[in-house]
């Protein structure tokens, strides 16, 4: 249907170049306008109201309103609208919220640099561990290792470290020096009887061939999220990351997490790293830690990463990186107010709580569906995978775009559900859902799913 002239769609249309979006399609399709959103549901500007499943892009971690948070701009909007951090011009929000960082880190670390964005946060890192190599002259220390279905970003580098094809197709990425080892997936990547102890062992071993293939002395640093978001919600087989560790330290490899989703309790834990027993270097987030109020990122680095980097920066005379809104105290301020509410009203207990509810309610009401394979998950991030034949464990052909009728049929019944690769449907609500919430929101997903039956009979 086309929509009316002048309207928001038509407009849109017209104008706007969306990200993940075919673009062809969207010409016929147009948008879903999002005009205004209360806890944990948002509006379109027909007024159809939707429950968020995914919290927008797994980063409303407080909903869609808190007058907090907006209190908070206005103040330093009005106190300090702008400043920046560049050769040593500082300011409160940035010192405030540099020192929150450290004392909630889930290792200790020393300093703290900031982004706007996850794909500047992992990017900057990049940069750092090249710098840090060059100043211990180690110039040949440099490839990056990451896992096949990562997802870390969409900068040229940051993009690199992605492992998915649609963020590489017609890209020209990864560029050389960014290696992909298998993703931890047991569902797919376990061979028949193995356990996940086993599997675990066995990707390990992979990760060791690999360092031992280029070269221990070629190889700068490993990069994870404690759980894959974007790929498919996978959480790594028991045992994974103690084993991956061992492998790193062996190599003197560094050990980058990528906290953008997990941190700040999405897992049950204040960090991903925490859930799943990870000691990084770096530690890299966004998304929850401004409630996605305003966009900003933190990169944190321990003493050996700052000592090596500090080090380059003094011959040099300058350390050469920085973005103009570099801890920009605006979504400084709102990113300190947002951790400080985070403790207040003990979201972590929270999310403690209402975590495995979500989990025990999507495996009893979707686990022994016809058409789903897995459900997976851990606190409040979760999925469940469509697959065409549940025992053999095969998905629909990707040209069905099954998951992508779901996600659609999501809508109509009142849900934004997110689909990703495999035909698989991502669960990472607001943090502050309640139980009823959660049980609004799968039956309105439940709902969706007999209509998909439907049309596929
Ligand atoms: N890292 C992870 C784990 C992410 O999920 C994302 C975005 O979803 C990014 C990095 C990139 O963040 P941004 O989209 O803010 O650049």
């Amino acid at each position: 249907m086309t929509p009316p002239r002048n309207s928001s769609a038509a407009r849109d249309i017209a104008h706007v170049l969306h990200p993940y979006t075919d673009h062809k399609v969207h010409q016929q399709a147009g948008p879903v306008v999002i005009s205004r959103g209360k806890g944990i549901r948002v509006w379109d500007d027909q007024g159809k109201e939707y429950i968020e499943a995914v919290a927008g892009l797994w980063c409303a971690a407080l909903g869609f309103d808190n007058e907090r948070l907006v209190k908070a701009a206005e103040a330093q909007m009005r106190k300090l609208p702008f400043y920046h951090a560049f050769t040593a011009k500082s300011h409160e929000p940035m010192i405030d919220l540099a020192e929150m960082l450290i004392e909630r880190a889930p290792v200790p670390m020393s300093k703290v640099f900031f982004g706007n964005s996850g794909s500047e946060a992992n990017d900057s890192a990049i940069k750092m561990i090249w710098y840090y190599n060059n100043a211990l002259g180690r110039p040949r220390k440099k490839k990056i290792i990451s896992r096949l279905k990562a997802y870390h970003g969409i900068t040229v580098a940051s993009g690199s470290l992605t492992g998915l094809p649609a963020n590489h197709k017609l890209f020209d990425l990864p560029l050389p020096g960014f290696l992909h080892v298998s993703t931890p997936h047991h569902y797919h990547g376990a061979q028949p009887g193995e356990t996940e102890e086993q599997f675990a062992t066995r990707l390990a071993e992979e990760l060791d061939a690999v360092i031992q293939r280029e070269g221990p002395e070629t190889v700068a640093a490993f990069w994870a999220e404690p759980v894959m978001g974007a790929g498919g919600v996978i959480v790594p087989p028991a045992t994974y990351f103690e084993k991956i560790q061992a492998v790193l330290r062996k190599h003197d490899v560094l050990l980058v997490a990528d906290e953008v989703i997990c941190g700040f309790g999405r897992t049950g834990s204040y960090w991903g790293c925490q859930t799943m027993g990870i000691e990084p270097d770096i530690l890299t987030c966004a998304k929850a830690l401004s409630a996605s109020f305003l966009p900003i990122s933190a990169v944190m680095i321990n003493d050996k990463v700052f000592q090596g980097i500090a080090e380059g920066s003094h011959t040099i005379g300058t350390w050469g990186h920085g973005f103009t809104y570099s801890g920009h105290p605006v979504p400084a301020a709102v990113a300190v107010e947002t951790l400080r509410i985070y403790d207040e009203i003990g979201l972590l207990d929270h999310v403690r709580r209402v975590g495995p509810y979500m989990q025990k309610a999507l495996r009893a009401r979707f686990a022994d569906h016809p058409l789903v394979g897995e459900v997976r998950g851990v606190g409040l991030i979760a999925a469940i995978e469509l697959v065409e034949d549940k025992a053999a464990r095969r998905n629909f052909d990707p040209a069905r775009k099954v998951g992508l009728r779901l996600a659609k049929l999501g809508e109509e019944h009142g849900v934004i559900l997110r689909a990703l690769i495999n035909d698989t449907i991502a669960f990472s609500p607001p943090l502050i859902i309640t139980e009823a919430e959660i049980d609004a929101m799968l039956d309105r997903t439940a709902a969706a799913l007999e209509a998909l039956a439907v049309q596929l009979r």
